[in-house]
Order: structure tokens, then C-alpha cells, then sequence
């Protein structure tokens, strides 16, 4: 475990946070504007680099904060292109993010719980205890370290690789809203990381309570992940259908404030062999989403270790999406990004935590002389 650094870890704080910082400094408010613009628009981390704070209050800084970006366990690129970080935090955690680039812009998947609070049956990260919520200096790690890997400091107004983010790594966000909600308010400033709203996407299982809240407090994209259209087959693949079954979820995305023609909602739908594939099921789809600015993402099954499902095969892949687009939707197929790397969700951590029991188990038999 890593000895955390007790100095105040500026990289998170909101605007409100740092003036309390400086104002705990006896410096004047300006000076957090200041700190505002180099910590997240020049993404720099030494105190002496920012010249523009006169030389006693750098060494001020230097002496009660720090700028830190979360700790990297492992770091990974695959032969396609996407680099994944295994994060350890001070306390030991871990989490992971993933960065999907295109051609000249990319897709940065970030994370907001270690683990997660639900146990979707398709996905490697519910096979996880929730472990806790990170924090938003946690959330915001995250970009602010993806920015240092690709050298994107500062700011780029345009041509950015990192041009996109999706909240679709591991946990739920909406059962961490308000450090959610937090770390992206502070990456939608314009003044900072400048990353707008347009081009963020959050992604639910469906805690409808707070669908609602999300696009009217941060008005981002909103992706809910759907996976099946009948509410007995998803209490299985997703069991918070249990709580709020699909008809208070359709609700709740026909009353979506932020989702219009120009930004429509984005279905997940995972592709199961022989469980949620069948063309009835594509026009149920239509059929219950009928109104709603919705375009599809089509994800053929990733398969992990002991996982209870399989993929569809391609040809009944294109015929789900035929349907839907001959219903006049937007239905591409995901193509698989890094799996030579295990970038699917969850994969990496999962491999951490064996390890670790492993051990633990060696050294309880060899204490206790029983495994
Ligand atoms: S799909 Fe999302 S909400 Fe469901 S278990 Fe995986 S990470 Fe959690």
C-alpha cells in the first residue's frame, strides 16, 4: 500500500473547494482563479512551474498541497490502439479506465465505483462486491490522467484525441450521483478541462429516481443500459428491474430533459445467444420505445471466465439490427475494442483481486495449516 501524501490534493476540488484552500492560505480569492486555470487548464502539477503565483505563496502551496493524479497500477495498449490503466488509490483500491480512440478522436470510459452496487449477470464487474464510490478528485483523476498519457495539455480547444467521455467503466454512477456529479461538473468547465456536455455520456442500469436529476442538474448524454425488453427476463440480466421495471423506465426516458432528435438516448442492448436476440424481440424494442429520440448500440457478448451466457452469432446480430433499421433507427454493431488486452469491462481488475486471494489463502494454510 502506498503512503498517501497528507497534503491537500487540489486536483478534484471544485471552484468552492480551492477558494476555501486559499482562503485557509490568508491569499486573496483571485489567487483560486488562478489555480483553477493551471491545475486544470494547463494540467500542471508543480507548484513552482505555475509562475504567474508570486514565489511565497508557491512555496506555501508546495508546503500544504500537492496535485496528484490517482496512482497507476498497470498501464496497456493494445494492438488497436486502446490503452486501459489498472488505478490504485492511496487506500489500495483499484479501478480502471479505458481509453477507445478513432481515427483523430476517441472515447474515454471512466469509472465511478471500485466494484458495483449491482449484479448485472452479463457483466464481469457485477461478478465484484462494491467495494465504495470513488470520490470526485477520484472521477476526475481519471480524464486528468488519460490528458498526461496523451500529452493533451493544455486544454485543446479543438483536435483532441480524448474528445469524448462515456461513464460506462465500472459501478453505477447514479448510485454515486453527487461525486459524479461533481467530478463532471468540474470537467464541463470552460475554463478548465472544457469538455461539454454534448460530448458526455452517462450510462445507467436504470435508478430512475435520478435519471431525471442528471438531465436536468448536468444535462449530459444519457445511455441506458436495457438488455432485455421483457421485465422477467431483465430482473435477470438486470436486476434493479426488480425496483423500477421497464414501464417507470420508459417514463422516465420519454421525461429525459436533455434527449431531443439531435441528442438521442443511447440503448445498450448485449447481444445473448438464444436469451434477448430473437426478432420479437427487436420489434418489442420499437414497439416500447416508440417516441422516444432513442439510436441503439448493439454490443456482441464479450465472454469473460465462467460466464453463464454466449454471443450471439454475427448473422443474427445484422438481422436485429436490420429490423431496427428498417424502423427508421440508428443501429450499429459495437465493433470489440482490446480485448487483447481484456479491456472488457471489469476484466483487468478481476485479475488483481484472484491474485491477492490467492495469497491469502497460501498464507492461511500456512498459518492455520487448513485452507
Ligand atoms: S453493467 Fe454496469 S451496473 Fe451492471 S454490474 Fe456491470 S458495471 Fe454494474
Amino acid at each position: 500500500m502506498t503512503t498517501a501524501d497528507e497534503r491537500t490534493n487540489l486536483a478534484g476540488l471544485d471552484r468552492a473547494e480551492l477558494a476555501a484552500v486559499v482562503a485557509g492560505l490568508g491569499e486573496k480569492p483571485f489567487r483560486a482563479k488562478q489555480l483553477w486555470h493551471w491545475i486544470y487548464h494547463r494540467g500542471e502539477t508543480d507548484f513552482a512551474n505555475m509562475t504567474t503565483l508570486g514565489g511565497p505563496l508557491r512555496a506555501k502551496l508546495a508546503e500544504a498541497c500537492a496535485v496528484r493524479r490517482p496512482g497507476v497500477a498497470t498501464e496497456q495498449t493494445s494492438t488497436d490502439r486502446t490503452r486501459k490503466w489498472l488505478l490504485r488509490f492511496d487506500d489500495g483500491n483499484e479501478a480502471e479506465t479505458v481509453f477507445i480512440p478513432e481515427e483523430d478522436r476517441g472515447a474515454l470510459c471512466i469509472s465511478s465505483q471500485v466494484g458495483c452496487t449491482l449484479t448485472c449477470t452479463f457483466c464481469h464487474t457485477g461478478t465484484q462486491k462494491l467495494v465504495r464510490n470513488l470520490t470526485a478528485p477520484e472521477i476526475v483523476g481519471q480524464l486528468m490522467l488519460a490528458r498526461d498519457s496523451y500529452g493533451e495539455w493544455p486544454s485543446p480547444k479543438d483536435g483532441r484525441l480524448l474528445s469524448n467521455i462515456v461513464m460506462m467503466g465500472m459501478g453505477e454512477p447514479l448510485f454515486n450521483y453527487d461525486n459524479v456529479a461533481q467530478a463532471l461538473k468540474i470537467v464541463m468547465d470552460p475554463e478548465g478541462l472544457a469538455i461539454s456536455k454534448r460530448r458526455i455520456t452517462l450510462s445507467t442500469s436504470g435508478v430512475v429516481p435520478e435519471i431525471h436529476r442528471c438531465g436536468a442538474e448536468l444535462g449530459v448524454n444519457l445511455a441506458i443500459s436495457l438488455h432485455a425488453v421483457r421485465d422477467d427476463l431483465r430482473d435477470v440480466l438486470v436486476p434493479i428491474n426488480k425496483k423500477y421495471p421497464l414501464k417507470e423506465l420508459v417514463a422516465a426516458l420519454r421525461a429525459y430533459p436533455a434527449a431531443n432528435n439531435a441528442r438521442r438516448i443511447t440503448i445498450e442492448y448485449v447481444m445473448l445467444k438464444g436469451v434477448n436476440d430473437s426478432p420479437a424481440e427487436a420489434r418489442e424494442m420499437i414497439r416500447l420505445l416508440k417516441g422516444i429520440p432513442v439510436k441503439f448500440n448493439l454490443i456482441p457478448f464479450n465472454v469473460w471466465p465462467g460466464a453463464p451466457y454466449e454471443m450471439s452469432p454475427p448473422h443474427v446480430i445484422r438481422r436485429f439490427s436490420e429490423i431496427l433499421n428498417d424502423a427508421g433507427y440508428s443501429a450499429p454493431i459495437r465493433v470489440p475494442r482490446g480485448r487483447d488486452i481484456m479491456a472488457a469491462c471489469g476484466q483487468l481488475k478481476s485479475a488483481s483481486e484472484r491474485a491477492r486471494k490467492g495469497r491469502a489463502t497460501a498464507m492461511a494454510a500456512q498459518v492455520g495449516g487448513t485452507a
